[in-house]
């Protein structure tokens, strides 16, 4: 670990992740109202600073993620990883390393990060969506074994947001970013920085974290809307708040209706029963199988 990480939130902290999310439901208790759904309650307009209750914990963790995720960082990250050569192994092992990793800190927790897994797909699942909807509700979050590899948790969880252009006023907590280093570099703080406006997403730089790089893995495998559900799940500037459309071409505008789509499973399944494993493993053992090989490269 390099001096420029010192104190920073280890992967031991591996329940931060979990407070991430718990913080997530927190700023965004009810889901997104479908356009055009005038029988649901409207969300208040009005201002709402979502940072103000921030746990201290979940706080430093917003603040270190919002003062190292730079141009710079993240064009490190892709070198580091996206030549998927570190390792190759199967989703079933991805999943159980995942679970002894999280689970480690805290022994009375069930396998959390298989039940969250399950819990997302089942909800699909029983709403009746194809296939690779559930497939990807099942592995969404196998990114997270950058943990494994040594990252801390700012560069694997949290709300994820371009870099390379102004930061908007939108992503929790916006005042971090007055720390970050790239607030110095003038050509980053236009609205489309360095990027053409309209250029897709494809072409934008992400903070680093486990969705980018779980796309990058399994995403030549599936339908393009399950790589923007996996690819930009954690964008809640964009998915929930509508900015950085500037930077979006016409593909996105439409698949983003996928990623919305997606979001109540990731976020509000969390408090139902934990699935019988041991029924719905043959199940989902086929899914996988039917899709993804029996490696992955990452
Ligand atoms: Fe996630
Ligand atoms: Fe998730």
């Amino acid at each position: 670990m390099d001096a420029g990480r010192a104190g920073d939130l280890q992967p031991a902290d591996a329940a931060i992740g979990d407070a991430w999310e718990e913080d997530l439901l927190r700023r965004y208790p009810e889901p997104a109202v479908a356009e055009g759904d005038s029988t649901k309650p409207q969300p208040d307009d009005s201002f709402r600073d979502y940072g103000e209750d921030t746990r201290d914990g979940v706080r430093e963790f917003y603040r270190q993620n919002h003062v190292h995720q730079t141009v710079a960082f993240v064009r490190s990250m892709r070198e580091k990883y996206l030549p998927l050569r570190r390792q190759r192994m199967g989703v079933w092992e991805a999943i159980e390393r995942l679970n002894e990793l999280v689970d480690d800190s805290d022994p009375d927790t069930e396998a959390t990060q298989i039940v969250h897994a399950v819990q997302t797909a089942e909800a699909i699942r029983a709403d009746g969506h194809p296939d690779w909807f559930v497939l990807t509700g099942l592995i969404h979050d196998l990114g997270k074994v950058l943990c494994l590899f040594g990252e801390p948790q700012w560069a694997v969880v949290g709300d994820t947001f371009p870099v390379g252009c102004a930061f908007s006023d939108k992503i929790v907590l916006p005042e971090y970013f007055a720390e970050n280093p790239d607030r110095a570099v003038p050509e980053y703080q236009t609205s489309c920085g360095i990027y053409d406006e309209g250029c897709g997403l494809d072409q934008v730089l992400m903070s680093w974290g486990h969705d980018e790089y779980l796309y990058q893995v399994v995403g030549r495998y599936l339908p393009v809307p399950a790589q923007y559900m996996i690819r930009y799940h954690s964008f809640y500037a964009a998915h929930r708040e509508g900015e950085y459309s500037q930077l979006m071409n016409e593909t996105d505008r439409e698949m983003f209706g996928w990623v919305r789509a997606f979001n109540p499973y990731d976020l509000y399944t969390k408090h139902e029963n934990p699935p019988d494993l041991d029924r719905l493993l043959p199940y989902y053992q086929e899914l996988v199988a039917r899709y993804l090989p029996d490696t992955l490269d990452w």
